[in-house]
């Protein structure tokens, strides 16, 4: 039994708006937007948190942000901006227990200040 919601994605167990699939990495739409523009980059291999990394899965990271950058491109967020974030940790807000990167955009002038991740 598969109690990953992330991996349930990735199995396509469960459903998810997903915006990109390759080989190691997938991204979807939260489904819980904090931004108008709100993408999660994770990757297909199962790692809790960036704190349980080992250094052979260290360029995953760079896959993700490389990802990211390739999304926000063609959502047109590099006009405008956009912020990149790792939650690590319970104690830093991290809810699901597979590593992801948040992708958030879209916000007309100033209204990023106040996000919450
Ligand atoms: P965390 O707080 O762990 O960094 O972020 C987890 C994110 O996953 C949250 O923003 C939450 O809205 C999103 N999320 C949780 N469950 C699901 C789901 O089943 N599908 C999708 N698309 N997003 C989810
Ligand atoms: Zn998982």
């Amino acid at each position: 039994m598969q109690e990953c919601i992330f991996c349930k994605i990735i199995n396509k167990e469960q459903k998810a708006d997903i915006v990109y699939e390759g080989e190691k990495i997938i991204a979807f739409k939260d489904i819980n937007p904090s931004a108008p523009v709100h993408i999660l980059i994770v990757p297909k291999k199962h790692i809790k948190s960036i704190i349980e990394l080992k250094k052979e899965d260290a360029s995953l990271i760079k896959d993700l942000i490389w990802r990211a950058k390739e999304i926000a491109k063609e959502k047109g967020l590099d006009k405008s901006g956009y912020k990149l974030v790792f939650n690590c940790g319970k104690g830093a807000g991290q809810v699901v227990d597979h590593i992801h990167l948040h992708l958030l955009g879209g916000w007309s002038n100033g209204s990023s200040k106040n996000i919450k991740v």
